[in-house]
């Protein structure tokens, strides 16, 4: 009895000191816990935490990533608005990019195939990479400029950029896992208004007489596009961007230009006029403003869906 009451007259006598012993574990526990909350909210990018930092090569894709991740991410593409993906070199800062990423996206199938390269100078072989276009299920492909390649531009089809989402949607809850329903609520969100588009699409090239949805662009981007919404893709002024067509090449395609009854040919906004322009004045047809496909570029094109919206009605406007 007695030694348990002295204790009980110590603790009492001992009890200012103890509360504050008692105070300091109490900060010292949340401080400890505020950092451990730091810790996850970088690791897992929510809140006011650190964003994830995705680096893709497109300007398209950075907008569809930014749709997926909103502001979860933090998202740079190497090749800038209005530049052209095919021929791109990059240059010491991509690489530093590159090597800063913690996401790495980009699409395969010969379209941006220069960033391996990049990515091992950055020595950044650990970084999870994401190739949208590659394996995709239940995509069927389409030729590309080479044999035995393939058109790497499926994302001009709204339908297959549902399946780019699910893909950065995956890639993104892996490396916060904490953030999976809010990942999942914006790409279904995302993927709502990508269905949206394709019946806007559906719906105003309806309006085209079926007899003049042919098309002819600068280089091979539409053709995925084209067979979604029932358009013949007569030709392409250059198989191979960065490289200029035969003599041969273009006589053939002036040819079907004419056999066809082409109405418009198209100039894409990343590429010189010159080639189409010869063509038009070649074949009595005329040139149509600048359409959009491996590039964003100024308002009102600034993201994937306004490309895609903007080229419709530029097809609309020249072959109704
Ligand atoms: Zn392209």
């Amino acid at each position: 009895m007695i030694p348990r009451f002295r204790s009980a007259r110590l603790s009492l006598k001992n009890s200012g000191r103890l509360a504050a012993a008692y105070l300091a574990v109490a900060v010292f526990g949340t401080v400890l816990l505020a950092a451990c909350q730091g810790a996850a909210s970088s690791s897992n990018a929510s809140g006011s935490g650190e964003r994830i930092r995705v680096v893709t090569t497109i300007t398209v894709f950075a907008d569809i990533i930014r749709n997926v991740g909103g502001d979860l991410v933090d998202v740079t593409s190497l090749v800038p608005k209005n530049g052209d993906v095919h021929t791109f070199e990059p240059k010491p800062a991509d690489v530093r990019s590159v090597a800063q990423a913690r996401l790495l996206v980009m699409n395969g199938l010969g379209l941006d195939d220069w960033l391996a390269k990049t990515i091992s100078n950055a020595s950044s072989s650990g970084t999870p990479l994401v190739k949208l276009a590659v394996d995709l299920p239940g995509v069927a492909l389409l030729p590309g400029e080479g044999p035995g390649t393939q058109n790497p531009h499926l994302f001009m089809d709204p339908k297959y950029v549902e399946l780019y989402v699910d893909r950065i949607a995956a890639a993104l809850k892996q490396i916060a896992p904490a953030e999976a329903s809010r990942i999942e609520a914006q790409a279904a969100a995302y993927k709502s208004r990508l269905g949206e588009l394709d019946t806007w699409v559906r719906d105003q090239v309806s309006t085209i007489p079926p007899q003049d949805r042919k098309l002819v662009t600068f280089h091979d981007a539409f053709p995925y596009y084209a067979r979604e919404y029932g358009i013949t893709i007569v030709g392409v002024a250059v198989n191979a961007p960065g490289q200029d067509p035969s003599a041969g090449y273009t006589a053939a395609l002036i040819d079907a230009i004419r056999k066809a009854g082409v109405k418009a040919i198209f100039s894409e906004s990343q590429f010189p006029a010159k080639l189409v322009d010869q063509l038009a004045a070649e074949t009595g047809t005329k040139v149509v403003a600048n359409l959009y496909d491996d590039a964003l570029g100024d308002p009102p094109v600034t993201s994937y869906e306004a490309v895609i919206r903007w080229d419709t009605q530029q097809l609309v406007a020249a072959l109704r």
